[in-house]
């Protein structure tokens, strides 16, 4: 798909884009065919959530595209996004194992099951994070898995038990959400017809994931502590 404009045509929720999904939202919500069952786009984003923070810290942005995968209509969900995202991040991107963490919902159990049963990565490597849910004002939402990057231990707190989240050690680059909910206006929420799912990351996210740590690990330049932020995520 290509990038649809910044300033969304269509949607008065919101001045900018700032996901790569929002602009497929009327494809989740059943109100128009998405062009293809599996979907991918390189999306524009404006975000001023965090602006504060900009400058600050080596992983906080305004403008950024975003890579992202979808299957609107329920092509395929966790089951399949989840091997495909360990693909495309181990093989493709070449990133090694070991430097890798996940995270998921705290209730999201079946997303447990994949990550432990159809990838490699080491069940003590994925931890439940209640943060791990996504949506967008009443558009789609829905638990989500994410995959982070271990800037190494002498970045951060330097605890040996330091798990994403806690500290800049761990890096946040790559979201799989699993939109299968669409908030009500009460507090109830009602499921949507189809599951659909999306994944993405900010394509910003390689450059911190390789110098800063490199930077810091060489001594050549102060780390500033950061806590992280609900805004940090896809
Ligand atoms: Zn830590």
């Amino acid at each position: 798909m290509p990038s649809a404009p910044l300033v969304p045509h269509g949607d008065p929720s919101t001045l900018f884009i700032s996901a790569g999904m929002q602009p497929l939202q009327p494809y989740y919500l059943g109100f128009s065919q998405p062009p293809a069952p599996r979907l991918a786009s390189c999306q524009k984003c404006l975000r001023t959530g965090d602006i504060e923070e900009v400058g600050r810290t080596d992983r906080h942005a305004t403008f950024f595209e975003m890579l992202g995968n979808f299957a609107p209509a329920g092509d395929y969900f966790k089951e399949t996004a989840i091997p495909l995202a360990w693909e495309l991040v181990t093989r493709s991107f070449g990133m090694p194992v070991e430097r890798l963490r996940v995270t998921i919902h705290p209730s999201d159990d079946q997303a447990y099951e994949i990550w432990t049963t159809k990838t490699p990565i080491p069940a003590e490597h994925v931890t439940r994070l209640g943060d791990n849910w996504w949506g967008l004002g009443r558009g789609p939402c829905g638990p989500d898995s994410e995959i982070w990057w271990d800037r190494g231990p002498d970045v951060g707190c330097g605890r040996p038990d330091c798990v994403p989240d806690h500290c800049d050690r761990f890096t946040e680059f790559w979201n799989l959400v699993f939109s299968a909910i669409r908030p009500a206006r009460r507090p109830e929420r009602t499921a949507l017809d189809r599951g659909g799912d999306q994944a993405g990351h900010r394509r910003w996210r390689p450059g911190p994931i390789e110098a800063p740590g490199d930077r810091h690990r060489n001594g050549s330049g102060p780390h500033q502590l950061h806590p992280p932020g609900q805004d940090e995520h896809l």
